[in-house]
């Protein structure tokens, strides 16, 4: 359901109360507003609850890839009046595989409070992207994006350095051959898009495979929660080709629409991008977000 204001959402949440949103990157200025998460925090304290406001760190080495640094961001975005709490990374329950921050995993209820935008790896970025990425450490968040991870073939390769200079986090060198810091790596397919003959690439079934991660984690999260005790929240503001993981996230690509509400993440993701492309038919990369909704559907 479309709500105009945050403030008409029925929520009847009880106990500790984990609000899991993104609050945005250093300098970003179209993430969630502090304002709506101050009425959310007002209605479920009236309802006799204890919410918090809750993250995790990044994988790569940023601002937000420390709890410090985090928090520092967090502040400095205007969400310093609200109780945070920046997920310990070593303190986890393993589910499937993945490792859930205990900080997420212990509360009673959650509200996935999810900015919608485009995203450059999945075309779309809601409340799966949230669940998922969002809601796991940084040892699983390596694992998700390790199909990303790029492959070399020296005999295409012509020796430019345009790779080297296209990873702004120094992993790739070009002494002899192009050498890749694959330990650290995160997939974000820069240096591919950089190479002008395809040296650099993804193997042929990484998409799907990073998607299939994708997916298993938002299940293995959900999984510690009763689906009564989960509300999802898209917020439909601010609208911009990229997500809040960046500073500058691109043009705003429609009009603000409000607040979406639903009871199945997955169908609630499907919603909110055919009301962006009802605006605006251009904006997101739908080929890629339909590619990830078809593996999606086998786990959500
Ligand atoms: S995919 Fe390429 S550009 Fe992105 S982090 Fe990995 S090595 Fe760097
Ligand atoms: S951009 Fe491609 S061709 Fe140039 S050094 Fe890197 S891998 Fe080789």
């Amino acid at each position: 359901m479309l709500y105009k204001n945050i403030g008409e959402i029925p929520i009847n949440l009880k106990g500790r109360v984990a609000i899991k949103l993104h609050m945005g990157d250093r300098g970003n200025k179209t993430h969630i507003s502090p304002k709506d998460v101050s009425v959310l925090i007002e209605k479920i304290r009236a309802k006799g609850g204890d919410p918090y406001l809750v993250d995790t760190i990044t994988l790569y080495p940023r601002e937000r890839s420390t709890r410090e640094g985090y928090l520092m961001v967090a502040r400095e975005n205007g969400f310093g009046d609200f109780p945070i709490v920046i997920a310990r990374d070593d303190v986890f329950v393993e589910k499937d595989g993945f490792r859930i921050p205990k900080d997420i995993a212990d509360a009673d209820s959650l509200i996935v409070l999810s900015h919608a935008t485009g995203h450059v790896l999945m075309g779309f970025a809601g409340a799966i992207k949230n669940l998922s990425i969002g809601c796991v450490n940084k040892y699983s968040k390596r694992r998700i994006h390790e199909p990303m991870r790029p492959l070399y073939d020296e005999g295409l390769c012509k020796k430019c350095g345009v790779c080297a200079e296209a990873c702004k986090y120094g992993y790739i060198k070009l002494n002899d051959k192009v050498e890749i810091n694959l330990k650290d790596c995160h997939g974000c397919r820069r240096c591919v898009r950089s190479c002008p003959t395809g040296a650099i690439h993804i193997g042929k079934k990484a998409l799907e495979n990073n998607f299939e991660l994708f997916s298993e984690s938002a299940k293995a999260v959900l999984s510690l929660f009763k689906p009564e005790n989960v509300i999802y929240i898209n917020v439909l503001k601010n609208i911009t080709e990229l997500c809040d993981c960046v500073k500058d996230s691109g043009d705003i690509v429609c009009r603000d629409m409000g607040y979406l509400t639903g009871k199945n993440p997955l169908k609630l993701d499907m919603e909110t991008p055919e009301l962006i492309r009802k605006q605006n038919p251009d904006t997101l990369d739908f080929k890629t977000w339909n590619l990830f909704v078809n593996i999606a559907k086998k786990h959500l």
